[in-house]
């Protein structure tokens, strides 16, 4: 698959892009806004040379990484001769399910076309398309250039033959692919979203103030970051609304999101995106600094 179309250039699609281009593929990188694909060039340098001053890369893979990507504002342009799109646009069902049948009608029929969902069916996205065996979730981790883990979703119709391929491919970019079937939150986020709202009700109940409840998972269980300071790093308003699809796609009471967190995200304190979410990141320093509403 030598060509690849990446849809949405935010925090997903840029490093996507990036592991892409860095193993030779020729990515068309595509996002309605102009400046969110100047971000995404510019964040794929930064992140390339930190690879180059780490000894990882070469300057010559540099340049060609940065060579092998080009920009599209229109998608028809982009994915005309993509062999596969990886599709990492905002998390909204709607938005997902229009950009599918989009792509259905754009792409060559033999195009396989790929989620990075975090929670959205890939089943119900692959339902709108006329391809539903070439449709698979890759769920890539952030950040993507370093993390090696790509959860594969086998969608209720798709193929072994391509699931096998998108092993294969995601095994050829230098990661580890697991396979796993298409249920609520996948494997990754219905284990990890549990236990970050019990680390929010925790705090909620009292338990324990937010330094210790991350001091007790880092030191305890050898997490490299707590679950407070993690809920943080992806987004209050993505954690709140993956426990919502848990909550409603298994319509049990255990995946029912903390009010804290509801709270929390309705007064757009959304971790480190916005500032302000269990610890404060409008300081400018990395030392991680308690949220004023939760100092003793
Ligand atoms: P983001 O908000 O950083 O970026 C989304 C990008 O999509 C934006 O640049 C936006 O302009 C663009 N976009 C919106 N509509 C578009 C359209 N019609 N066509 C092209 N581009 C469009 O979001 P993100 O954090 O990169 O998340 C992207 C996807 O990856 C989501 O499905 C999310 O659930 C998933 N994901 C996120 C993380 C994470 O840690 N952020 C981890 C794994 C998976």
């Amino acid at each position: 698959m030598k060509n690849v179309a990446v849809i949405g250039s935010g925090t997903m699609g840029n490093g996507i892009a990036h592991v892409f281009a860095q193993k030779g593929h020729q990515v068309a990188l595509i996002d309605i806004n102009e400046e969110a694909l100047q971000r995404a060039l510019k964040t794929i340098e930064k992140n390339l040379d930190r690879q180059l001053t780490k000894g990882l890369i070469d300057e010559a893979t540099k340049q060609q990484s940065l060579q092998n990507i080009t920009t599209y504002t229109r998608m028809e342009q982009g994915v005309k001769e993509a062999e596969l799109v990886v599709e990492a646009a905002t998390e909204n069902v709607d938005l997902k399910l229009k950009i599918f049948q989009q792509l259905d009608e754009l792409c060559p029929e033999n195009t396989l076309l790929a989620s990075n969902t975090s929670s959205i069916s890939i089943t119900k996205i692959a339902a709108v398309t006329k391809r539903p065996e070439k449709v698979i979730g890759m769920h890539f981790m952030n950040p993507v250039p370093v993390m090696k883990l790509v959860e594969v979703i086998r969608g209720y119709a798709t193929t072994d033959e391509v699931t096998n391929q998108i092993m294969e491919l995601s095994r050829a970019l230098g990661k580890v692919p697991v396979e796993v079937n298409d249920y609520p939150g996948f494997v990754a986020n219905r284990i990890l979203m549990p236990m970050i709202n019990e680390a929010i009700y925790s705090l909620f109940e009292g338990v324990a103030g937010v330094e210790e409840i991350d001091t007790v998972m880092k030191l305890g269980m050898a997490h490299p970051m707590g679950p407070l300071q993690l809920a943080d790093f992806i987004g209050l308003d993505v954690c709140l609304s993956i426990l919502r699809v848990l909550h409603e796609g298994f319509g049990n009471q255990k995946y029912a999101p903390c009010p804290l967190l509801v709270n929390m995200v309705t007064a757009g304190h959304l971790g480190a995106k916005s500032g302000r979410g269990f610890y404060e990141y409008s300081h400018g320093s990395k030392e991680l600094v308690v949220a004023e509403t939760f100092r003793k």
